[in-house]
């Protein structure tokens, strides 16, 4: 029987062995504890019949654990000099496949109906690699996925902002878009010690469990992100002075915005953190008007 990747010696014994050194560019920072990565993997509530995700297997560590409880794993790395690595430390897993590709380039949708068809759901579970975050979320967001949801690693700073309330420091559009499209929490905060190297920032573990529907109706989800994101453009201003200088320029462009804010029912002085995501939506529908 062989030990887990995720222990600092059998992870020292695989770097070492393939001459690997981190690249800090590529975000790689690997885990070493299997207490933290089976808690991570408990998170995602992944059933026998459940197809796993995985956004940068790094030297396996994660999509070990992925492997013995998903029917099957598919995973995404970007660099090539994992992939011999993976080979080697993942060939106990037939259920394992990995794609070597960026996944901010990748058809995702197409993987997961050729890989997965046929299994109970999907899950995307990954350690992300910090420096594009927000960018892997967001296209797996976007792109409407048939997935489950997403139990992912990330900097506590930007978990803070994705589950973040009204009314609070870390509440703004990544908020507003990540909550339209799931349901967001903060599972765990992570210790920087339980990485090989430590990253330089705290990181928590979230979950996002997809929404049926989306939480508000709006006519053109593109003008209603466009309208969350111009309402943050600069936290101090009112929310009336944010869109007058954001929304394209009109006749009557600061009366037009003053009617609908009236018609949504917000007071022009209030500040765009202060608005729930309901109200975002009726902002958003009284000024599709008068900008289409
Ligand atoms: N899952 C491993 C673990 O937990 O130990 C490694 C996680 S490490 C934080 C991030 C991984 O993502 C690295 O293996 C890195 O090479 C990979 N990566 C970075 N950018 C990527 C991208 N755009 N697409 C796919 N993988 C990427």
């Amino acid at each position: 029987m062989h030990k887990d990747i995720a222990t600092p010696v059998r992870t020292r014994e695989i770097l070492d062995k393939y001459g690997f050194s981190f690249k800090k560019s590529l975000g790689q920072n690997f885990l070493i504890d299997t207490n933290i990565l089976n808690r991570i993997v408990d998170h995602a509530e992944l059933k026998e019949r459940s197809g796993a995700i995985e956004i940068g297997p790094g030297i396996g560590a994660l999509t070990e654990q992925l492997a013995k409880r998903a029917e099957k794993v598919v995973a995404f790395e970007i660099d090539q000099r994992l992939l011999p690595i993976l080979e080697d430390t993942l060939s106990p897993y037939p259920n394992v496949k990995i794609i070597h590709s960026d996944v901010l380039k990748a058809d995702v949708q197409a993987v997961v109906e050729t890989e997965f068809a046929g299994l109970e759901d999907v899950m995307v579970v990954a350690n992300l690699p910090y420096y594009v975050t927000t960018p892997i979320l967001m296209k797996l967001l976007e792109e409407r996925l048939p997935i489950r949801g997403i139990v992912c690693m990330l900097q506590k700073e930007v978990a803070d902002r994705i589950s973040a309330k009204p009314s609070t420091k870390e509440y703004g559009s990544l908020s507003i878009a990540v909550q339209y499209y799931t349901k967001a929490e903060t599972v765990m905060i992570v210790p920087k010690t339980v990485f090989m190297p430590q990253p330089n920032v705290d990181s928590a573990v979230i979950r996002l469990t997809l929404h049926d529907e989306p939480p508000v109706k709006v006519t053109d989800e593109k003008f209603f992100f466009f309208v969350t994101r111009s309402s943050f453009a600069q936290r101090r201003k009112t929310i009336l002075n944010n869109l007058t200088s954001q929304l394209p320029d009109g006749k009557q462009k600061k009366e037009d915005i003053l009617a609908a804010l009236k018609q949504a029912g917000i007071e022009e002085s209030r500040r765009g953190e202060t608005l729930s995501i309901e109200e975002f939506a009726c902002l958003s529908e009284a000024l599709y008007p008068y900008f289409h």
